[in-house]
């Protein structure tokens, strides 16, 4: 199995921690996302542990929630002793509800309207990833209304391309995120940081794209970032006590993906930075991640039921489920690979190739094309779709306006629905 957390039981049902989908398809319906919460809080510690042990006891991760929002995961990384970022008032809201502690919570984003950051503020939040210089007088000008001064980290972009979909990267110079290190504007967004009376500038940040599989990118990422912060110390006596290498560790969705080890790349990334602070006898920064993908896209497993099969002679086999973009876009969105396979019979060798579509009156609505399943699939058999756990409900709409499914989380072999299945009344919950 792709996963270590999932295995087919006696009757060849798939199960996710030990739990049966089926049995879980047939007590909460379909389509269903199931979340593996022991996987999730294991992934936590291991970054944790790591980050401490390689960069030294300050250090340490954010969970990234955009990759899955909702008010039981926030409760999650709170229990674990994890820092979360937000990227929108509405994760900060989520967070906050979920009794996250707000100075634990960094705020992200490239267009922070001013009631934003009003309410952040207000919140007591402990941290904003500051984008611009707009951005950067809107929070000064509130702090100092406010009577405080408000901890940031400057956002820049170092120039890497991690080589991975053009899409999901953001280090590039030209970027709407943040401020490039080479046309000399994060310096002079650095200089007006460091004198304004609401600001209290702790370190930088980047964050230089999505699945990435190995340490290189983030090296690379730590030289340009660390020569910028050597440079800040010589010229202005500025030493920044804070760097976030951001998030973008990578997640293996199919068989054709490498598989990486957390640990051994974290000890690999720790070593390059130490050895960059030794010689620039530069304090070693307290340094944070921000894995969002990585925490949770394998705890994930999606299940729907098989609504019709479609042969075209000369072409190909279709199977259509009862979900599809509005639950998972991101094939619509980039292509993305996933695995499938049969949970009622996933103890039967894949082999037949097959189109998984959507039920969304859009051509473009699949799950894949050739994904191999079980020869002969039936009208009600049950489709899973693996590591859904990131940017699946995050990324979820009501398009055709199809309500959307619940998540139920799994732990110690005892399952909890977390949220509830959409009713067609939520559909029109703010309709006058
Ligand atoms: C999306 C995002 C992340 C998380 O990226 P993953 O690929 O899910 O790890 C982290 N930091 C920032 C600023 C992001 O925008």
């Amino acid at each position: 199995m792709l996963h270590d957390n999932l295995s087919v039981n006696a009757a060849g049902h798939l199960t996710v921690n030990g739990a049966d989908t089926v049995e879980l398809a047939e007590k909460y319906g379909t389509p269903l996302y199931l979340l593996d919460e022991d996987r999730v809080r294991a992934k936590c510690r291991t970054y944790l542990r790591a980050m401490k042990e390689y960069f030294g006891p300050e250090s340490h991760p954010l969970y990234a929630s955009k990759a899955l929002s909702f008010k039981g995961i926030y409760k999650i990384a709170s229990e674990e002793g994890m820092s979360v970022d937000v990227v929108s008032p509405g994760e900060l809201y989520i967070a906050l509800a979920a009794g996250f502690d707000a100075g634990n919570i960094y705020f992200h984003g490239n267009a922070k309207t001013m009631d934003d950051i009003r309410f952040a503020i207000d919140s007591g939040l402990g941290y904003f990833v500051c984008d611009n210089e707009t951005e950067l007088r809107r929070i000064s000008d509130y702090a100092v209304e406010k009577g405080i001064r408000q901890k940031i980290l400057l956002r820049l972009t170092p120039g890497i391309d991690p080589h991975t979909f053009d899409a999901v990267n953001t280090g590039k110079v030209d970027s709407k995120f943040g401020s490039a290190i080479t046309t000399g504007q994060a310096e002079a967004i650095t200089k007006l940081a460091m004198d304004m009376p609401g600001i209290e500038l702790r370190g930088f940040h980047c964050h230089i794209g999505s699945q990435i599989f190995d340490e290189k990118p983030f090296c690379d990422a730590a030289d340009l970032m660390m020569t910028f912060l050597v440079m800040l110390r010589d010229k202005y006596g500025f030493t920044a006590s804070t760097l976030n290498l951001g998030g973008g560790i990578g997640v293996r969705y199919t068989e054709a993906d490498p598989y990486i080890d957390i640990d051994s790349t974290l000890k690999l990334i720790g070593a390059h930075l130490h050895k960059i602070c030794d010689e620039n006898n530069f304090p070693m920064p307290q340094v944070l991640m921000e894995p969002g993908r990585s925490l949770v896209a394998d705890a994930g497993v999606t299940i729907y039921t098989i609504q019709n099969i479609k042969n075209i002679p000369g072409f190909k086999s279709y199977t259509a489920i009862d979900g599809g973009m509005p639950d998972n876009p991101r094939y619509a969105l980039y292509g993305s690979r996933y695995t499938v396979l049969l949970a009622n019979r996933a103890d039967e060798a894949a082999e037949v190739p097959f189109t998984v579509a959507g039920r969304c009156c859009e051509s473009g609505d699949l799950i894949g094309e050739n994904m191999l399943l079980p020869k002969d699939p039936k009208v009600g058999d049950y489709l899973a779709v693996l590591v859904t756990g990131a940017y699946n409900y995050a990324m979820a709409s009501n398009y055709n306006c199809i309500p959307r499914p619940p998540i139920v989380m799994i732990a110690d072999g005892k399952d909890t629905l977390a949220v509830r299945r959409e009713t067609y009344a939520d559909l029109m919950g703010c309709h006058n």
